[in-house]
């Protein structure tokens, strides 16, 4: 695997272990941005096919924890992962598909994060989620 490097270094850099498992949940969340735990597992398990169920939960845990990975929850879907972090970056779903873009911030650089009033909290994230209808399913949705 040719990104395998820069992944070691990213763990080391967070002050984690370097281990098989984790190396190939961040490759395999790379390459497959909001994939679901079950897609992670699935997408894993071409890199290392003996990796348990476990061994992947714990990897995407950790990986959140430490800031390498990036967990979302859009209402109704399952947890998703995403390597791009720390952009604070917003995504746009499906109502229909559940699918699932990423979207910058509107102006500038991660401008939600100013909040108007922060009522003295240490903000770190603005959870922004647009609800719509994708192309696929709006077109799908037209009448012939
Ligand atoms: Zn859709
Ligand atoms: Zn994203």
């Amino acid at each position: 695997m040719p990104l395998a490097d820069d992944f070691e270094q990213l763990l080391r850099g967070a002050g984690l272990r370097v281990t098989r498992p984790r190396v190939a949940v961040l490759g395999a969340v790379r390459q497959h941005p909001h994939a679901d735990t079950e897609s992670v597992i699935g997408a894993v398990r071409g890199d290392l096919p003996d990796v348990s169920h476990q061994a992947v939960y714990d990897s995407l845990h950790t990986l959140t924890a430490a800031g390498l990975v990036r967990r979302i929850q859009p209402s109704g879907s399952v947890a998703r992962y995403e390597s791009r972090v720390d952009d604070n970056h917003h995504h746009v779903v499906c109502r229909s598909c559940g699918a699932i873009a990423d979207v910058d911030c509107a102006v500038g650089h991660t401008p939600c994060l100013t909040a108007s009033d922060d009522h003295g909290f240490v903000v770190d994230e603005a959870e922004v989620v647009y609800w719509g209808t994708c192309p696929g399913c709006a077109a799908a949705r037209t009448p012939q």
